[in-house]
């Protein structure tokens, strides 16, 4: 009798989760890619899907469709719910509420992080963050639908409220998110409105720490806040935010207003690991952090578990930042270890290959940091549109993507304005407790709780 593939089950299809799935794409394993999305998330891009200059489905294409070339790769629209490690079982649920488990030899974990509103989840409601693609849709119809309210309210006060941004958090999220709004006002949006002048629309960041894009160090982080003048985006640094209500932030902050009066509010400060660490940690004995990251040994696996592997944003190792690269190479090296494996060879420890930072902030305007060596301005600009399209997924993509970089760098559109007077809800990275409220059912057609589901609940299986 032929004996059967070892099987590996790769949980999520990000940066950690992808490259370990082409890599094994082909071999002589049976790959099984289980993720809650249908797509892989280019999450650096995110904003610009937001803020109207990329559509969707250029940075998420389908996982089936990157994958269908290798035979050996079935994916999977599941959401993993637990593990049991001991008999090597993977528990999902799929269309919202149906239980199926899946048997591996080789397990990688790789499940990404969530918004961390330190503990104010209350915050959430009013100021949703930006982790998925509704996130960016929600955020397209929260800035373009401020501005539509503008248009329409004759109270000066008011219409001020519309046309006044506050993102939290001076990371390269608030940092690039803060330059698009800036442009989209002062570019695209300029001359359409009858009512008020789109260029007068104010964008605040706000920032506990003392320069933005402290982790690019002094300098760049002193060009960033020249560039963010320059930009008009007013920085509110050495702030901590109190509150945060449907009209405004609260503040904290020795020279930092106390409230600043806002129709939106962006959360782009701080993650939390997949709930699934947590649960990774109690199964193996591991550490999780106050991040909920679990501690992963040198290997990248799990303590009493060569057979388990967890990368990505959801572990902590060496004080690695939670990064696409540091992702990937950790997924290309669980992988890896599984082939030696299977080959009788010796497993190694993980050696991270820092290949730098970048950060845009604007049009033609980026910073770039690779291994002390800087860089500002138009040239940082170049590596970051270069490092941008290289890692996007797709030919196609990466074609568009330029053209519609150069529509609305060169000239001034952004054709991808249209926004849904609906919630976009379903997948959207709120907290547990505050999605529930929004959103209550993602899969409402096949919710089993609900009388008017026809055709009934597909039955439970495993494979
Ligand atoms: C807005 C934004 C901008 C960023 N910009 C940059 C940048 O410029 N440069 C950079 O290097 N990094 C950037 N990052 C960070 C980078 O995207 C992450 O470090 C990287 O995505 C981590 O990869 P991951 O595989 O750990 O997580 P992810 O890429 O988030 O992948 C996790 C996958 O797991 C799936 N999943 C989660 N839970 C479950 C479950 N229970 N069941 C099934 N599937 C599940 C998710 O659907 C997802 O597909 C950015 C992140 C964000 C949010």
């Amino acid at each position: 009798m032929a004996e059967r593939a070892h099987r590996v089950v790769i949980v999520g299809g990000g940066f950690g989760g992808l490259p370990a799935t082409r890599l094994l794409g082909g071999k002589d394993v049976e790959v099984t890619l289980i993720d809650r999305r249908n797509h892989h998330l280019f999450q650096p891009l995110l904003y610009q899907v937001a803020t109207g200059t990329l559509s969707p489905g250029q940075i998420a294409p389908a996982l089936r469709h990157i994958t269908r070339k290798a035979n050996n790769v079935r994916v999977q629209l599941a959401e993993v719910t637990g593990f049991d490690l001991d008999q090597r079982v993977v528990h999902a649920v799929y269309v919202g509420s149906v239980p199926i488990s899946y048997h591996y030899d080789s397990l990688i974990v790789a499940a990404g992080a969530n918004q961390s509103y330190f503990g104010n989840e209350q915050f959430a409601f009013y100021a949703p963050g930006m982790k998925t693609l509704d996130d960016a849709l929600e955020l397209r119809r929260r800035v373009l639908g401020a501005f539509e309210m503008a248009e329409m309210i004759s109270d000066p006060i008011e219409q001020r409220k519309c046309l006044t941004f506050v993102i939290v958090g001076a990371g390269p999220t608030g940092v690039e998110l803060a330059g698009q709004i800036r442009e989209l006002a002062t570019r695209s949006l300029r001359g359409e409105f009858d009512t008020f002048d789109a260029t007068s629309a104010r964008v605040i960041l706000v920032d506990g720490g003392t320069e933005p894009l402290a982790a690019f160090g002094e300098h760049l982080s002193a060009k960033t806040a020249k560039t963010l003048a320059r930009l008009g985006i007013e920085l509110v640094m050495g702030a901590k935010v109190i509150g945060v209500d449907p009209t405004g932030v609260d503040i904290a902050g020795k020279d930092a207003p106390a409230r600043i009066e806002a129709r939106t509010t962006i959360w782009a400060a701080g993650v939390q690991a997949s709930p699934l660490a947590a649960l990774l940690a109690e199964a193996s004995g591991a550490q999780v952090d106050r991040a909920g990251r679990i501690a992963v040994l040198p290997d990248l696996t799990l303590p009493g578990h060569p057979e388990v592997f967890a990368v990505g944003d959801m572990t902590s190792l060496n004080n690695l930042p939670g990064v696409a690269e540091v992702a990937m190479q950790g997924s290309l090296h669980s992988a890896n270890t599984v082939l030696r494996r299977l080959k009788g060879k010796e497993t190694k420890d993980f050696t991270y290959r820092d290949l730098g930072s970048v950060a845009t902030i604007g049009r033609f305007r980026a910073v770039v940091k690779v291994k002390g060596v800087t860089l500002s301005g138009f040239g940082g600009w170049l590596v970051w549109m270069f490092v941008h399209l290289a890692f996007l997924s797709g030919f196609g993509n990466r074609l568009t993507t330029l053209l519609r970089w150069l529509r609305s760098m060169i000239g001034r559109s952004r054709v991808e304005r249209e926004f849904s007077v609906a919630h976009t809800g379903g997948d959207l990275s709120l907290p547990e407790q505050v999605l529930r409220v929004v959103e209550p059912s993602p899969f409402p057609l096949f919710d089993v709780t609900d009388p008017q589901n026809r055709g009934g609940p597909p039955s439970a299986h495993e494979t």
